[in-house]
């Protein structure tokens, strides 16, 4: 029987939104950010959850967010660390056993049912999958001194989301290769993957929906979206 986790990450401070809480745990239309992709994912075809989250969090996740708000199929709650890689390989140990792993930002509350269905079925053909949309804008590479330097093509350039999704074995060896190698320099799963294996993922359409809370204008947009 194949075995599908999802690790939802909700580590991390989240400086960019300068707030007293988490980003995870504000309140979006009345319910804590983090609860939208954790039902998303219990209601989906995943066999169950991994959620990562700080140290200091981990009793409050348990109680306010997957008792209080009931949600199904979480099988750990683990410790994350610094850097998002980190926390993604706490979350990989703790879903051993798994031949399919999603991972998830905790920070997107947007995923759909549909996208993990579609992106399970393409990592099933090719090994790694990653959602991600076409960039609307011009996309400039800035030199230190603050002047324009390349402007890549813009009909090349997507913007990655998440989930991503990976056979489970092929993406923990590669976490594990990078991090003993020291002096990562990796800001999503799939870059990891390639700069331990060369081998790429494949990318399919998520949504401009899909956006991740970073900044206190990113809520304002999400709120929106819901009371659409
Ligand atoms: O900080 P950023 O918005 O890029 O984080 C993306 C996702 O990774 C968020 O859901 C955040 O909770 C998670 N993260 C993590 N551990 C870290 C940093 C970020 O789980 N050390």
């Amino acid at each position: 029987m194949e075995r599908v986790t999802g690790i939802v990450l909700a580590a991390g401070a989240g400086k960019r939104m300068h707030s007293e809480v988490h980003k995870q745990y504000m309140l979006l239309a009345g319910k804590p950010l983090l609860c939208y992709a954790l039902e998303t994912f219990a209601a989906s075809e995943v066999d169950d959850i991994v959620l990562v989250t700080g140290k200091d969090e981990i009793a409050y996740c348990r109680e306010e967010i997957i008792g209080r708000y009931g949600i199904a199929k979480v099988r750990a709650v683990v410790e994350g660390g610094k850097e998002r890689y980190h926390s993604v390989y706490a979350g990989l140990l703790a879903a051993e056993g798994a031949d399919y792993v999603l991972i998830h930002d905790g920070a997107r509350p947007f995923v759909t049912a549909e996208m993990i269905r579609r992106s399970l079925e393409t990592a099933r053909e090719c090994g790694a999958c990653v959602v991600g949309m076409p960039v609307k804008d011009t996309i400039r590479v800035v030199g230190e001194d603050g002047f324009a330097r390349e402007t890549p093509d813009r009909n090349t350039l997507w913007q990655m989301q998440t989930p991503q999704t990976f056979s489970y074995s092929l993406i923990r060896e590669a976490y594990r290769t990078i991090l003993d190698r020291g002096n990562v320099n990796v800001t999503d799963d799939a870059m990891m993957l390639a700069q331990a294996t060369g081998k790429r993922a494949k990318i399919i359409e998520g949504s401009y929906r899909n956006l991740k809370i970073t900044t206190p204008e990113d809520l304002l947009i999400a709120e929106a979206y819901i009371r659409s």
